[in-house]
């Protein structure tokens, strides 16, 4: 393989940056054996921290559950998110340029795909009736609010964050983890007139987002295993797996926002029904996962894409995580089963990661994704890339732990995954006795006219 200048720029730097990353949490780790620290309020104290180990602070879930995956901690600063190479200015995105509402809009290539738009979620009555209960915590009053006037005083930032945690293991998540704030994940703009996109001047329909609060948790949710070995990955399920993890995240982040408000802190939640930030660098920050081949989405060491996530935004006093490294860059650089995969060749098979909005990444088409995810017309959405992916592929075996111990280590052990992976046929099956939900397969025909959801 022909190294290009600044990909051996970037593979020097960020080996270097390993070692001292390794080396730094190996020593936070010691110290916090030796004398755990006490910070008196982190929210003021310009990140001087010492990290604790992962989970280190959860009653109800001692250890974070990366699986087999060996896991390096990262750094978060103006050169690394995770092991995410920041080149330039990341810009703040204004949430009407996201594909689905660039489809409203009508500015993705194939007009087809604004009529469907706003409906295309609501075409199985399952996803339909969980994506109706999302509307329930949509509203401003559910996500933001006024704190309460007395202030709870915090002495303690890593016990509160391992209260948090708890609280949130508590009301189900299925991992949790608490990241510094990237003031890039914020929205330029927030939508305030999702239907308005379709007539209106696109100003009209968002207002801009100023809040600014320093630290996210992030709240996980798993879609669920054996759903996903039954489903194609883009059938009639695969929409409501998605509304199924958002919603129960969206709860978790409505809950846990208000409480802290109650204690006398800003706290604002972000979900799928009602975003302020967009959520793939809070994930990193948080330590819940690397970028992937797929383009800004996220992967989990022990569940892969197999999951969706909520934030909440807060000044609440807390002990942020650190972002980890479990070799996913050097594996999709050669494993590439979601490009070969994908039912609208939206990932790219390129070896390389180029410079977008300021950061390093895969040159995966969003926009086409986007466009087989409304015009689907075997199923609802897709997924097809979660399903397959080695790192959720599989059933919960010692097989498949001992796959991701291995391709967790480096190119040439990925390389090994992947062949055993295509070999026995993993993620590219559907497992009949899985299949538990109901098609409906005609109903998943795109409108040929505007048509908005069937709410309340
Ligand atoms: S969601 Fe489907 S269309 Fe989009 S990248 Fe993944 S496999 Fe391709
Ligand atoms: S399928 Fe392979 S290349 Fe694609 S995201 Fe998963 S590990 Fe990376």
């Amino acid at each position: 393989m022909v190294i290009n200048e600044q990909e051996k720029k970037f593979q020097l730097s960020r080996r270097n940056f390993l070692k001292a990353g390794v080396a730094a949490s190996a020593m936070g780790v010691i110290g916090a054996i030796k004398a755990p620290a006490k910070v008196a309020n982190a929210a003021g104290a310009s990140l001087k921290y010492t990290a604790a180990a992962k989970g280190q602070w959860s009653k109800l879930h001692p250890e974070h559950d990366y699986g087999s995956a060996t896991v390096h901690f990262a750094e978060n600063n103006d050169q690394w998110l995770g092991t995410t190479k920041i080149v330039g200015k990341v810009k703040n995105f204004s949430e009407a340029d996201m594909g689905f509402n660039l489809a409203t809009r009508g500015l993705l290539p194939n007009k087809k795909t604004q009529a469907a738009s706003l409906s295309f979620f609501f075409r199985h009555p399952f996803g339909a009736a969980i994506a109706n209960a999302g509307m329930f915590i949509a509203p401003p009053a559910a996500v933001e609010g006024k704190s309460s006037p007395k202030k709870l005083e915090i002495p303690d930032p890593e016990q509160m964050s391992q209260h948090i945690k708890d609280a949130a293991y508590f009301l189900r998540a299925d991992e949790v983890g608490i990241g510094k704030m990237p003031e890039y994940a914020y929205y330029s703009q927030k939508l305030t007139d999702k239907a308005g996109l379709m007539t209106k001047p696109v100003e009209e329909c968002v207002i801009p987002v100023t809040e600014r609060l320093p630290y996210v948790i992030v709240v996980m949710v798993d879609q669920n295993l054996q759903t996903m070995l039954g489903s194609t990955g883009y059938d009639g399920i695969s929409g409501a797996m998605s509304m199924k993890s958002y919603h129960a995240t969206g709860n978790i982040a409505v809950i846990l926002a208000t409480y802290i408000r109650s204690l006398g802190y800003n706290a604002r939640a972000n979900h799928a029904f009602n975003y302020n930030a967009v959520m793939p660098p809070a994930v990193i920050s948080a330590g819940l996962g690397e970028l992937s081949r797929t383009g800004d989405c996220s992967i989990h060491p022990r569940l892969g894409f197999r999951h969706k996530v909520a934030a909440v935004t807060t000044d609440l006093p807390l002990a942020p995580d650190k972002p980890i490294d479990f070799g996913l860059q050097d594996f999709c650089r050669v494993c590439k089963k979601c490009a070969e995969n994908c039912p609208n060749q939206s990932i790219t098979y390129d070896s390389d990661l180029v410079e977008y909005n300021g950061y390093l990444r895969w040159n995966s088409d969003m926009k086409k994704c986007a466009e087989f995810r409304i015009l689907n017309e075997d199923g609802v959405s897709c997924g097809r890339c979660m399903k397959v992916c080695p790192w959720n592929s599989k059933e919960d075996s010692w097989f498949h732990q001992a796959g991701t111990w291995i391709g967790s280590k480096n190119e040439a052990s990925a390389k090994l995954l992947k062949t055993i992976d295509d070999m026995f046929g993993y993620g590219t099956e559907s497992i009949d006795k899985y299949r538990w939900w109901l098609e409906w397969p005609e109903m998943y025909k795109y409108p040929a006219v505007a048509q908005a959801p069937q709410t309340h």
